[in-house]
């Protein structure tokens, strides 16, 4: 152990995120669909022209795609702060709001970086058990409420990696108990539908973090954002690196933005896919597979780690949990396309029959 490292970091373990380089690569909930060709021309010909300056810092106040995302939330400009990745958005929102050893509610098992920032950030990290449908449960919060006097509690709807959403009455509830920090993270917000952002958006103690790297397929340009009302945002501020979103990642979300037609064709597709994966890997004996509201399908069979090795045998990366116990038999597989989710249907279910062939 370092003698010159922080205290609250001295038993951390930091995040590791794998660089996979298999050949289909299931296992970041990314999207299958690169940007879409007039996007990739349209910034081609930004960067050939000059329009798009390397030499200069890029604009530290995003104003046109804060802009842009504002429309497309239906907030005002001032409510939305953009981030190198959502990742960044969790970092502000601890180094903005907790102090040294304030609590921090994160539910588990869920994105794991809310813990992970928070811990950085010298908060205390109390994890909160999913009930065993994986259903949050509003007795247990209040619970954890009064025992623990939490400063932010970090919601995640819907649920990575559960693919489940959160009731809007939990939500009510919450906000009718509780008046520290509610942070509401709807990275796949697209991929469901359905949001409360503008029924709760006023609230003073309440804040929705999204992302490019899902439904808009930006994951390799780091943006992401939040909404809140304008006096926690102007909180935030203060903490937000200045150049945070290079010039070249502001453009191309504001590219996204205005092809939305695209995207929400995507967006279909991953869904029908998805549909149709859940029904298949439902055939499939000896596997449970849960519904979801995002573009990943969380599975939970028996010999998971054959299977899993089965796949990496054929090019195909999938999620395990190898740090999470309660996951031990699970993995979480990213809709791809269709040929992508074909091939890793093929694996599997070659695999449950020949287990039962020896059985
Ligand atoms: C992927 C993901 C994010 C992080 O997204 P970035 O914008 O790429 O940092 C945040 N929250 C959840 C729940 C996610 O699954």
């Amino acid at each position: 152990m370092n003698e010159y490292i922080k205290n609250c970091l001295k038993l951390f373990k930091n995040y590791k995120a794998e660089n996979s380089r298999y050949k289909i690569k299931l296992d970041a909930n990314e999207n299958p669909f690169n940007m879409p060709y007039e996007v990739r021309k349209a910034l081609a010909n930004e960067l050939l022209s000059g329009e798009c300056k390397t030499n200069r810092y890029p604009d530290p106040n995003a104003d046109k795609l804060r802009t842009a995302i504002a429309n497309y939330c239906n907030v005002s400009k001032e409510q939305v702060i953009v981030g190198n990745g959502s990742d960044e958005n969790i970092q502000m929102i601890v180094n903005a709001f907790v102090d040294r050893e304030d609590k921090v509610l994160c539910p588990y098992p869920s994105f794991s970086m809310y813990g992970v920032y928070a811990t950085i950030g010298g908060g205390i990290t109390i994890n909160i058990p999913l009930d065993e449908n994986f259903e949050y449960d509003i007795n247990t919060y209040k619970e954890a409420i009064d025992r623990y006097n939490p400063k932010v509690i970090f919601l995640c709807t819907p649920n990575n990696p559960t693919g489940n959403v959160i009731s809007q009455d939990f939500i009510t509830d919450i906000l009718d108990y509780y008046q520290g920090l509610v942070i509401i993270d709807e990275a796949y917000y697209e991929f469901y539908g359905h949001t409360m952002l503008n029924d709760i958006i006023e609230y003073p103690n309440v804040i929705f973090i999204r992302t490019f790297s899902k439904a808009f397929g930006l994951a390799g340009l780091r943006i992401g954002y939040m909404v809140c009302n304008k006096n926690l945002a102007e909180q935030v501020l203060k903490v937000k690196p200045p150049y945070n979103i290079n010039s070249f990642s502001q453009k191309a979300a504001l590219y996204m933005l205005d092809n939305i037609e695209v995207i929400n064709k995507h967006i279909q597709y991953i869904k029908d896919e998805r549909q149709r994966l859940f029904e298949k890997l439902n055939q499939i004996e000896n596997i449970k597979v849960f519904p979801s509201h995002t573009n990943f399908l969380l599975i939970k069979t028996e010999n998971i780690e054959q299977i899993r090795q089965s796949l990496k045998n054929e090019g195909i990366s999938v999620r395990k949990f190898y740090s999470e116990p309660l996951l031990d038999d699970y993995i979480r597989v990213t809709v791809g396309n269709a040929e992508e989710n074909k091939l890793f249907l093929d694996v599997l279910s070659n695999n449950i029959e020949r287990k039962d062939e020896t059985l």
